[in-house]
């Protein structure tokens, strides 16, 4: 005849054995031998019962019937294919389109309603209409009242009963049912039987584990289990022999009917793989939803790692967009002396304060020898207390020559300039910033011809500059300008100027007046030819160069700093979804003895991952983003959000997702079916 449908040839299972098919007969003392060479054949369409007494191996038996365990040692051949070679996949997939199993203790998914439980085999092996499959399905076993119930608003009888519907699903070929009525009371019990007994009738092989007579007695054989061996396996009275039987018996070509439903039913996996995706999604956001706050919490770091990484990188483009602004108003073909060298302040010298108005008017005078110098101006600069009446305020002096306008483009927008005479007068006059305006005077007042007190000298405002605006570096329309003698004789008291600015006639001539002033200022300041320069003397492109530079570094550094915080954000949800996996092992042993493969795990636990990074990767673009416009608005400075650090860090963001979440998701996938559903 035919191959049976299960054959078991010395079938084996040892709990608590290490190596799990080591060939020792002799068992240590912690290990249990649950089954001891089982041989059992059952056909297709049999109705079979086990019995025996608590202990003695029956749901070891079951389960690895059902393909939820690997035996230890032995053969389970399942349609003339040898189970044991066959891959965890396929075991998934035979599961999925094969078996249907009924757990004593039911099994259901208590957070989703009775009819999901039922979608759930049907999701995985990817058949279409599953909807109205499970109202069918849910309907047959009584339960059509009840397709929203979760399982903790049903009785244990409606609960078996579910699981009965889930059993069902993908037309299975042969059900296992572990103690089906053992949870339910006399009447429940026999309903559920006689669902079963029906089923049988139509067609489906049943193996039913139980402790009591009467229910093994509806059977048509019932093996005995002692001790992890079969003791006896008889055909029941009422049904020996089958064969006679007519009525009772199954119908083969209603068995072989129902294997081709469940094979038509299955759809092109390709598509199907997408529906779990789709599904994988909707579940994933259905188990962030239930656990609100621990998936706000977790996405915080992400959250505040992106919008620190935005707000920096917004700040550092916007200082230095505000620099290159300054130093193209200002020119190219400006040089700049400085008193001092670095070097020499490094080495702890005493800091020279060497530039005189002298040096200053010498550099004019090499106009007359050919260098093509346009403009020379020195200034000073230092802090001051400004009042006018009540009102007092610190403020930044600087003193400048008349030229200043010209060099710095500042003509003011408001009154005049001070002129020469100004200067050489030493005269009390000076000209606002803007800062400085807003301080001193109300909005509508005219400051021209007003007096302000500047270290309790009287002088007169002429004007007001223009705005310069602020960066992180400071505001620098802080600043009052006076004439360049007034400052150094009646404000500073300084003998010496601090800065010489030189504009060039044109850029290519930077080279040579480089060099003559450089020769000039040597001379000048008596420098033998092994001594160092006391002055700095630099180019804008210098300049330009040191500062953007500098704030390149900054802005790096700040970024890199703040993507650590990405970093643990990270970890943060690799904790997360470790203990989501452990307090989910159960659900996950139960998802896979539905069918579910390692590959649809692994991506329900991926797409949790990526969901939190990228919620929080979300909302910290949108907290980055305003940040950096609350920052302009209230300290004004300027700061640029540059797309491709809102599109980096949402990208990082995700990609910390999968990194972080891969590893949870995998632990998850990669549980044996039996090992996840005993984890407590
Ligand atoms: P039954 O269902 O017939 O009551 P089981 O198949 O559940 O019996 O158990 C058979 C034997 O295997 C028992 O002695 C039990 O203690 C042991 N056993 C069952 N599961 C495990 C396990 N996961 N680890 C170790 N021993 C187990
Ligand atoms: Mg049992």
């Amino acid at each position: 005849m035919s191959e049976p449908l299960i054959r078991l040839h010395k079938l084996c299972k040892i709990y608590g054995q290490a190596g799990a098919t080591q060939n020792s007969d002799e068992p240590n003392s912690a290990q249990v031998i649950a089954l001891d060479n089982i041989d059992l054949e059952i056909s297709a369409g049999e109705y079979l019962a086990i019995i025996g007494p608590s202990g003695s191996g029956k749901s070891t038996l079951l389960q690895m019937l059902g393909l939820l365990d690997r035996p230890s040692r032995g053969e389970y051949w399942f349609d003339a294919s040898n189970t044991a070679t066959m891959s965890s996949n396929e075991l998934s997939d035979l599961r999925s389109r094969r078996i249907g199993f009924i757990f004593q203790s039911f099994n259901l998914l208590n957070n989703s309603t009775a009819q999901y439980n039922v979608e759930l085999p049907l999701i995985y092996a990817g058949i279409s209409g599953r909807r109205e499959r499970a109202q069918q399905l849910l309907s047959k076993v009584g339960l059509a009242p009840r397709l929203d119930h979760l399982p903790g608003q049903l009785s244990g009888g409606q609960q078996q009963r579910v699981a009965v519907a889930r059993a069902l699903a993908n037309h299975p070929a042969v059900i296992f049912a572990d103690e089906p009525t053992g949870n339910l009371n006399q009447e429940s019990a026999h309903e559920i039987m006689q669902i079963l007994a029906d089923l049988h009738k139509q067609g489906l092989t049943l193996v039913v584990v139980t402790h009591d007579p009467q229910i093994a007695a509806q059977a048509r054989r019932v093996i005995t289990i002692v001790d992890g061996k079969i003791q006896s396996d008889t055909l029941t009275a009422q049904h020996a022999p089958p064969a006679q039987a007519a009525d009772a018996a199954p119908n083969p070509e209603l068995v072989a009917a129902s294997l081709r439903e469940a094979f038509t039913q299955l759809e092109n996996p390709r598509s199907s793989e997408w529906g779990i995706a789709f599904e994988n999604f909707a579940m994933a956001i259905k188990s962030l939803g239930a656990n609100k706050r621990r998936t706000a919490l977790s996405a915080l770091g992400i959250l505040i790692g992106v919008a620190s990484v935005i707000t920096m990188m917004a700040l550092g483009q916007g200082a230095r967009q505000s620099i290159a602004d300054e130093l193209t108003r200002l020119g190219s073909n400006l040089l700049t002396i400085r008193s001092g060298n670095n070097k020499i302040i490094l080495h702890g010298g005493r800091r020279s304060n060497p530039l005189s108005l002298a040096d200053s008017n010498a550099l004019n005078d090499l106009r007359e020898v050919g260098v093509p110098l346009t403009r020379v101006e020195a200034s000073v600069s230092g802090s001051v207390q400004t009042s006018r009446g009540a009102i007092k305020a610190t403020s930044k002096v600087q003193g400048v020559t008349s030229e200043y306008p010209k060099l710095y483009a500042a003509n003011p927008t408001l009154g005049k300039f001070f002129s020469r005479e100004d200067d050489q007068s030493r005269r009390r006059v000076c000209v606002l910033g803007q800062t400085v305006f807003r301080t001193l005077f109300s909005d509508n007042e005219n400051p021209v011809g007003s007096e302000i007190k500047i270290n309790h000298l009287s002088f007169l405002v002429l004007g007001v500059l223009p705005s310069k605006g602020s960066s992180a570096f400071g505001d620098r329309d802080d600043i009052i300008a006076v004439p360049l003698q007034t400052a150094m004789h009646r404000l500073l008291g300084k003998t010496q100027v601090d800065q010489i600015a030189v504009e060039v006639a044109r850029y290519e001539d930077i080279p040579l007046a480089m060099d003559s002033i450089e020769g000039l200022l040597r001379r000048r300041h008596g420098l033998g030819p092994s001594k160092e320069n006391d002055f700095t003397l630099r180019n804008m492109a210098d300049i330009q160069e040191t500062l953007s530079s500098t704030t390149k570094t900054m802005t790096v550094l700040l970024g890199l700093i703040a993507s650590i915080s990405l970093l643990v954000g990270g970890i943060g949800i690799m904790n997360i979804m470790l203990v989501s996996v452990k307090e989910r092992t159960r659900e996950i042993g139960l998802r896979k003895a539905l069918g579910a493969k390692n590959r649809h795990l692994l991506m329900q636990f991926l797409i949790e991952a990526v969901i939190i990074s990228m919620l929080g990767g979300s909302a910290g673009v949108l907290l980055g983003v305003g940040a950096s416009l609350g920052i302009t608005a209230t300290l004004g400075w300027l700061v640029i959000i540059p797309p491709a650090a809102v599109l980096g860090s949402l990208f990082f963001s995700t990609a910390i997702g999968v990194i972080f979440g891969f590893w949870p998701a995998r632990q998850a996938s990669e549980l044996s079916p039996m090992e996840a559903l005993r984890y407590q």
